[in-house]
């Protein structure tokens, strides 16, 4: 396969995408104005393989990837679009965009929260909020494939937050796996561990392999790599490289999984990426997929349906549907959690057992990761069914709860305890959890 030049379009330089040349000055400008609050990155894959610019501006990765005014809230695109239009000084135009972007809620990672502590210190960089799962942001790995305007780690690439848990080096974080038995995976993410060279991705996973860390059994690699920059396994100059360093984690008998962000079947289409999955499995490499279920992308069963095949043909487990997040972009991607749920089912009730390893729809939330098992009636009264798949305490998971129904909920926030409860379950342990800022215990 023949390398194609790798190029990122940003605000500065995206009137030079060829696609671009017949555009209208008011619609590039449009462009521009709301990159002010939400950037964006696509890439020349992106533009010249997966979007279809016949469909533009209403293509699927059109809209994951590029602004469009839809993106920020009418008020919000009005006020940025008559001060660029009046010629406001660019300080004024800062901090406009910088206002809009406080309303975007811009705090919803929860990343400080089960920060682990050995003998005293705490392990920057490392996350420890489920037993058996530790995540891992190393800081070479805090820029991404692209800048998704939905994601929680949108504040990072607008300069709105630092990555200031990132970790630069991983042999801490081994030391205390040294000591918590009960920890058998380890979550790599960022922005996407896969920007870093192999070389420098090497020297952050070498400690995890070492021999007086028997326990520690699966090394997960969150990333979008797969959909967005296919050549990283196939041409890139370190591609051969990154192929045998995942061979070494496999010899040492523990599973390498990339956890691979699939929006939309179209990112499972192209020759290239198809080769990437291939050759990643070659190396020894599980890849399991996950996505938000988001308006204006993905929100059809037939979607999903599709993908799920799609990637089990292709020998990676589907693994995750999430619901959006309550942050950046919300209101133009959510979708109400009764919705979610209509087609996570009318997808998973069109393919076989082999594609149901999926999980969904999943809030990842402060308490856990939350599955809607369904609407359902009890005594006359119309509940959400939920139940933890992960739990801050372990003794929530698997444990079915109920809401009140509503239909316009877009997350767990907007839900109510059923039969008259003042709280949920768990919500007393939470808030001492919460305030203690500890990683769980064992
Ligand atoms: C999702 C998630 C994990 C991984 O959970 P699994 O159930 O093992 O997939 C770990 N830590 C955090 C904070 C997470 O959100
Ligand atoms: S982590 Fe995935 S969803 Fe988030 S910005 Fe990066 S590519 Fe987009």
């Amino acid at each position: 396969m023949s390398a194609p030049e790798y190029r990122a379009y940003t605000a500065r330089n995206f009137r030079e995408i060829p696609q671009l040349a017949d555009w209208p000055e008011y619609a590039l400008k449009s462009v521009e104005t709301v990159a002010r609050a939400l950037p964006f990155k696509p890439n020349s894959y992106v533009v010249d393989e997966l979007i279809d610019w016949g469909s533009v501006p209403d293509d699927p990765i059109y809209t994951l990837t590029f602004p469009r005014r839809e993106l920020l809230k009418p008020a919000h695109y009005r006020r940025l679009a008559a001060a660029v239009e009046n010629g406001a000084p660019e300080p004024r135009l800062k901090e406009l965009a910088r206002r809009i972007q406080l309303d975007l809620n811009p705090d919803a990672s929860h990343q400080s929260a089960n920060v682990p502590l050995l003998r005293g210190h705490r392990v920057s960089g490392a996350q420890h909020k489920y037993r058996e799962t530790v995540l891992f942001f190393p800081q070479a790995g805090q820029t991404c494939h692209a800048y998704c305007s939905f994601c929680f780690r949108w504040p990072q690439f607008s300069g709105l937050a630092q990555a200031r848990f990132a970790a630069k080096e991983s042999g801490t974080l081994a030391d205390y796996l040294r000591i918590h038995p009960k920890v058998t995976d380890i979550l790599v993410t960022g922005g996407d561990p896969m920007v870093m060279k192999a070389a420098l991705l090497a020297q952050y996973l070498e400690p995890f392999l070492a021999d007086d860390l028997p326990h520690l059994k699966s090394i997960r690699i969150g990333s979008k790599s797969l959909a967005y920059w296919p050549y990283r396994y196939l041409t890139d100059p370190d591609a051969d490289d990154l192929l045998r360093l995942f061979e070494k984690v496999a010899a040492t008998g523990r599973t390498l999984c990339l956890m691979a962000h699939f929006n939309h079947p179209r990112e499972l289409s192209t020759p290239a990426v198809r080769l990437a999955i291939k050759r990643l499995q070659s190396a020894g490499v599980l890849i399991r997929t996950q996505s938000p279920v988001l308006k204006h992308i993905n929100d059809k069963p037939e979607l999903w349906a599709e993908m799920w095949r799609a990637q089990v043909d292709l020998n990676c487990v589907p693994y995750y549907m999430f619901v959006e997040r309550d942050t950046g972009a919300k209101h133009f991607y959510a979708l109400p959690l009764e919705r979610c749920w209509q087609i996570f089912r009318q997808a998973y009730q069109r393919v076989s057992g082999l594609c149901r390893t999926v999980k969904g729809p999943v809030m990842s939330a402060a308490p856990g990761k939350v599955e809607i098992l369904g609407v359902t009636e009890v005594q006359d009264e119309k509940v959400f069914v939920l139940r933890f798949i992960q739990g801050r305490n372990a003794e929530w998971v698997d444990r079915p709860f109920f809401a009140l129904y509503d239909r316009s909920a877009t997350w767990l926030n907007g839900l109510k305890p059923a039969f008259g409860e003042h709280r949920f379950f768990f919500e007393k342990e939470l808030k001492g959890l919460l305030m203690g800022h500890v990683a769980p215990m064992g």
